[in-house]
Order: structure tokens, then sequence, then C-alpha cells
């Protein structure tokens, strides 16, 4: 069979492909860089060598508010008519999308208010309120914050920024995309994901299965918030009885219905790690780059860990979306403790 007939074999439906186009073009047209920067795409020398495959961070880690989440934010916000602007924005969230927000919404001249469940870490709540927003906390996980937002968006007529369940926001999001491909166009195998509600890996894979569908595109999620796994498994969004927080940018119950309209079709394969996979791999990234990263910022490259170990691939060029670096300081001890109980690989 050509490569040409073995692709048309395997294409999508056209609805499907329109889907991705409508997705294409919104990341294109996405305004991102009045805020983001288009971050580097680096080997990590010593992972490569370890694990006999070139991996490469996407170092999202370097944002302003350091993490990707500025990227969706932005868009949203961006696009706004004068009359919403005026009325505010309100938005729950585990702590990164809200620094996001508050940072575009400073930018834009909007008023934000952002509701944090109560667990956030302290710099994440700081990072909001030094940026002029208002955090509210209330509850202990994020649907109890997403509940009380949505309630005070329906009282005070503020529109509602859902960090990740919102065409534009994956529009934001799959900025990433475009920039991997742009940096690197020779070999690439596969994109390794972290994902929560999953705008992230729905911009990506949009994108990315659009231009180039042989890239395979693997999420990671914790095992104690793997959502989009049960989802796939179920056909359907499921709701997690209980979340696990120490990955706190990924703590979601459901996968958003935006983004798994097209994760559904377009992640190839979805991979969960634990939290002391999470820790070993937070000193890996600090090993090959000397930034350190926050547990739910690590989870592609523990995902990139535990393929090589499940496939045994070599050879292959891998990149690891590095998310965020949003860790309080005073955590580092318990990852620095669990990471020297992982077994080296
Ligand atoms: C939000 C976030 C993710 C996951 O993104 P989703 O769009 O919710 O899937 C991953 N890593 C970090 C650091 C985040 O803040």
């Amino acid at each position: 069979m050509s490569p040409l007939s073995r692709f048309a074999s395997m294409a999508p439906p056209s609805a499907d492909m329109a889907l991705l186009a409508r997705y294409v073009k919104m990341i294109l047209a996405a305004p991102v860089y009045d805020l983001a920067i288009c971050t580097p795409l680096q080997v990590a020398p010593a992972l490569s060598q370890r694990l006999g495959n070139q991996v490469l961070l996407k170092r999202e880690d370097l944002q302003p508010t350091f993490s990707f989440k500025i990227r969706g934010a932005y868009n949203r916000l961006a696009q706004l008519g004068d009359e919403q602007r005026q009325r505010g924005v309100i938005t729950a969230s585990a702590g990164n999308h809200a620094q996001g927000v508050a940072l575009a919404a400073r930018e834009l001249g909007i008023k934000a208010t952002i509701v944090m469940p109560a667990s956030t870490p302290g710099l994440k709540v700081l990072g909001v309120r030094s940026r002029g927003a208002e955090a509210i906390l209330h509850g202990e996980s994020f649907p109890f914050a997403l509940a009380h937002a949505l309630s005070l968006a329906q009282s005070s007529g503020g529109t509602f920024v859902s960090p990740f369940d919102d065409p534009l926001v994956i529009a934001g999001q799959g900025t990433v995309a475009m920039e991997i491909l742009r940096q690197q166009q020779g070999a690439l195998d596969a994109i390794f994901v972290p994902v929560g509600g999953g705008g992230l890996i729905a911009g990506i894979a949009a994108y990315v299965k659009y231009l180039r569908p042989e890239v395979r595109i693997i999420g990671v999620e914790s095992e104690h918030s793997n959502c989009l796994q049960q989802a796939l498994a179920a056909g359907e969004r499921v709701i997690l009885p209980t979340v696990g927080t120490f990955a706190d940018g990924v703590a979601v119950a459901q996968i958003g219905e935006h983004g798994f309209e097209i994760c559904r079709h377009h992640v190839d394969q979805v991979i969960s790690v634990s939290n002391d996979q999470l820790c070993a791999a937070i000193k890996d990234i600090y090993d090959d780059t000397r930034s350190i990263t926050e547990p739910s910022g690590a989870l592609a490259v523990a995902g990139i860990k535990e393929y090589v170990a499940q496939s045994g691939a070599t050879g292959q060029t891998l990149v690891a979306i590095d998310s965020g670096a949003n860790i309080n300081f005073d955590s580092l001890r318990h990852v620095v403790e669990r990471a020297a109980l992982c077994p080296p690989l």
C-alpha cells in the first residue's frame, strides 16, 4: 500500500476533519503573543541517554505566571465584546488558570473574580491577588469551587471563563502545538501531554492531527484524577467519585465536553502515573534543566518513562510538555523524600 492510500483509508470522516479545521483556524488566529512567549523546545540530555530515546521538553514552565494557562485565558478574554468586558469575568480554577485569567484581565483592563478550592497552594493564591484580581477560597476541591463560580456569574452577570471547557481556551492552549511543529520539523514520534480537564490536549491534538496525523498524541494523567482514561473506557464523560490533589493542576473530576469531542477520536493512548513517579520526574527535569516543576508539570516526563518501560521503545523522538512550575517551596521536602523511593529508570 502506498503511504497515501494508507492515509486515505485511515482518514477520519469529513465532519470530523471540519471540526479540526475550525480549531486549526482558531489556533492560527489566537493573539496569545500579546502576553505569552514562544517557549523553548529543548533536549533533556541525561534523560534521553538513560531512556535510549530523544526526549525534548516544551518549556511552558517559563511562561509569565509559570504555566501555559496564560495562552487560553488571554485568547478567551481578548475576544470578549465591550459590554462583556465591562461586566467582568468570573472563573474557577485550581490555581494556574486563575493566574492566567488575572494577568490577562489586568492587561485588558477587565475586572476578574476567581474562585479557588481551599486546598490551593498559597503561592497560586498570591499569584492571583498580586495581579489585582479578587480571589475567593471556596470548597474542598475544584467541583465545589466551580459550582460557586457558576452561581456568582449568574447573579452578577459576569462572563464565566472555563479553565478548559471552552473552544477559545482550547484554541489558545493549541498554540503550544503550533510552536512544537515549527520547532521540530524533523523526526517526531509522539507528544506527551498532561491532562486535567483536557483543554491542553484537545488543542494540541486538533492541531497535530490535522497537519501531521502520524504523530502520536499520548495523554498522561495522575492515577488519582484519570478522568480522560475512564471516559474513553466508558465511551462517555464519567464523573470520578474522588480526586487526589497532589497534582493540583490536574485535579479535575470530569473531562470537558468540548475537549472530549476531540480526544475520543484523536488521542492515541492515555497513561496514568503515581504520585511517586511524579516526584521522580520532578527530579529528572531538575537534573537536566536545573528548574523545578510542579507535580502536574512533570506528568508528561513521568508518562514518557512509563511508556518506554511498557513498550521498550528506542530511538524515538518524544516531546514532553513541561506544563508548569507553581509549587510551594515547602512541598519540595516531600517531593525529595518520595523521589528517593522510586526505582531508578
Ligand atoms: C491546567 C494544567 C494542566 C492540564 O491542563 P487541562 O487543559 O486542564 O487538561 C497540566 N499542567 C498544569 C501545570 C496545569 O496548570
